[in-house]
């Protein structure tokens, strides 16, 4: 299709995000329907899920449901939206991809612990370390937030989100949810995994009494990096492995 990726490249890739979009929904990233991922395919196009005919939610997500369309929401392969629609926000996601050149996924989900945290005042901090290594060095690098609760509908605010996440890896959206980003569906999906789970263990924290802080500064220093892609294969393994049986399509 394109110099870029192939037709059996691309079919690996829909069936990447599908099984993507099924994690988000098995790690209760997104209670309802809503939520979805992009991917870039190259300077004009990416993969999305979008609605369908038999739109049943994300955890009901299949390879047919994620679509080629260009940045501006139009098909990107002949006939590639007959039957499906973009998601309303979908800005939010091209205006990310426009501003961020290093980014090739967004995750876009409505976590319910991750919104909780920031409603009730707490500041995500690396409160852990090797419980979780990546997604500690990830919280201890900013999540900004978002201050709107606003549907992400078009240009002009997909850009005011862009703008708020910065080159950080992710942002809250207050009263909504999350925007996280990464080199590949993994990655992104594994980094919104473990910012709710430390969100989680904030509110846990909190609702115990005590206070949520961050690690000691030199303990956080000594932390390895255990080696990202062994690390991210293995994780992104145990994702797949706990997923409910294939769903229909
Ligand atoms: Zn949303």
């Amino acid at each position: 299709m394109t110099a870029n990726v192939h037709d059996n490249d691309l079919q690996e890739l829909r069936d990447q995000l599908a099984l993507g979009c099924r994690v988000l929904a098995a790690r209760e990233l997104s209670p309802g329907f809503l939520g979805h991922i992009s991917l870039r395919l190259d300077e004009e196009r990416i993969l999305v899920r979008c609605r369908g005919p038999h739109e049943s939610g994300l955890a009901h997500t299949t390879a047919r449901d994620v679509r080629v369309v260009t940045l501006d929401g139009e098909p990107g392969l002949p006939g590639e939206l007959d039957g499906w629609t973009v998601p309303h926000e979908l800005p939010l996601h091209v205006q990310i991809l426009r501003r961020r050149p290093d980014v090739r996924c967004v995750v876009h989900a409505h976590p319910r612990r991750t919104v909780a945290a920031d409603l009730a005042g707490l500041v995500l901090e690396p409160l852990v370390g090797a419980y979780d290594i990546p997604g500690s060095a990830l919280v201890a690098g900013g999540v900004p937030v978002y201050p709107r609760s606003v549907l992400v509908c078009s240009d002009a605010l997909g850009d005011k989100v862009a703008e708020h996440l910065g080159d950080h890896a992710a942002a809250l959206l207050r009263g909504h949810g999350v925007v996280v980003t990464g080199d590949s569906v993994p990655e992104a999906v594994l980094r919104a995994v473990s910012i709710d789970e430390i969100a989680h263990l904030s509110l846990l924290v909190a609702a115990a009494g005590g206070r949520p802080r961050p690690i000691d500064e030199a303990d956080r220093a000594e932390l390895p990096d255990l080696g990202g892609s062994i690390n991210l294969d293995v994780a992104w393994r145990h994702e797949l492995s706990r997923l409910p049986a294939t769903p229909r399509t």
